[in-house]
């Protein structure tokens, strides 16, 4: 049984087609990488990575990211810089993804408080999307007011979420804290209790948002760091996922061992065991980003070592002093290694999480 047979067709799915995917996920036990993308040349190298291994692929854009798809230059008062990089990579992808033959989640990464505007902005593109094509723009958006009192994260998200069922999108939501910093928001200096994410929280979370809708996932803190920091660091604890599942199932005295579908945050550098033993407890989405920024540069790093004679001036290489380099600077061919080296990584985040051979 894979995604065919599901009838979870190729391209961007949003609606019923992401709630069978996910709980597929969950049910098969293995969770599907959100890589984070800021260029068409890194959507590409996911979803070419992604095809080749027979894989679901969620392709997600951070606040930053959006602003860099759309180009550094322009401004980004009241994120609108953030509001058409995001809509115009979304359109890449739509176009593109249908043509690797693979299914693709769209999604928007953390948008913590301030960052609202930009949640707003896509959310309009999503409605304006909705009344031409019965579908989302998107296919789901995440939400990140860990850093706000309980109860106007929960309401905040249930407003959300009112809003974002009508068009059939899913919301991912954060609660506790993931220690680290990404896009400007700074949590290396949070307590360690607050690390840890409680199972009333998650049942909390649960009874508000299920009276809207059974169209979110729930990013839960359990030791988890943005970034890569030394090993050793990152005490993660993915048991603490079993536990919250427990209860929520007990509340609900449902049949299902696992009735959240969970988001790893934070997964880079992680142990393998620790990663595999989180999706056991159904996580169904890891974020990839630190580890596919790094796999990006080593690409051109281990070219530019490897051609370096070739690399220094338009004209003049070891092979003669009239010789030509274009082949060698063509972004093309440096790009491309780059791809090359991230498409790997993607791989490896598919195989690390089961997420292979799943069409
Ligand atoms: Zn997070």
């Amino acid at each position: 049984m894979g995604c065919q047979e599901l009838g979870i067709p190729a391209g961007v799915i949003t609606g019923d087609n992401v709630r069978k995917l996910l709980k597929y996920a969950s049910k098969q036990g293995f969770a599907i990488p959100a890589v984070n993308c800021t260029s068409s040349s890194t959507i590409n190298a996911a979803l070419e990575a992604a095809r080749d291994i027979k894989a679901p692929l969620i392709i997600q854009f951070s606040q930053g990211g959006s602003a860099f798809y759309a180009g550094k230059g322009l401004s980004n008062e009241g994120q609108k810089a953030s509001i058409i990089g995001a809509v115009a990579a979304a359109h890449h992808v739509r176009l593109v993804a249908k043509e690797y033959g693979i299914p693709v989640i769209l999604h928007s990464d953390h948008c913590a408080k301030k960052l609202l505007p930009w949640f707003d902005g896509m959310l309009e593109a999503d409605e304006e999307y909705f009344k031409k094509h019965n579908e989302p723009l998107f296919s789901s958006h995440m939400l990140d007011l860990s850093e706000e009192p309980k109860h106007e994260n929960i309401a905040t998200c249930k407003k959300y979420l009112e809003r974002m069922s009508k068009i059939n999108l899913l919301l991912e939501m954060e609660i506790g804290i993931t220690g680290g910093e990404e896009d400007g928001v700074d949590n290396t200096g949070v307590d360690n209790a607050s690390l840890y994410t409680q199972p009333e929280d998650i049942w909390d979370v649960h009874r508000e948002l299920s009276q809207v809708s059974d169209m979110f996932t729930i990013a839960a803190a359990f030791g988890n760091v943005h970034g890569v920091y030394k090993p050793g660091n990152v005490k993660l604890t993915p048991h603490l996922l079993k536990n919250h599942q427990e209860h929520v199932k007990q509340k609900l005295q449902c049949d299902s061992d696992k009735p959240i579908l969970f988001v790893f945050h934070g997964g880079s550098g992680s142990v393998k065991d620790e990663i595999k033993e989180a999706v056991s407890y159904g996580v169904i989405k890891m974020n990839v980003d630190t580890d596919t920024q790094w796999a990006y540069w080593d690409g051109i790093k281990n070219y530019h070592d490897s051609k370096k004679g070739y690399l220094q001036s338009q004209v003049g290489n070891p092979d003669g002093v009239d010789k030509p380099n274009k082949k060698y600077y063509d972004p093309r061919v440096f790009i491309r290694e780059a791809e090359k080296s991230m498409i790997k990584r993607v791989k490896e985040a598919c195989q690390d999480l089961g997420n292979v051979n799943r069409l």
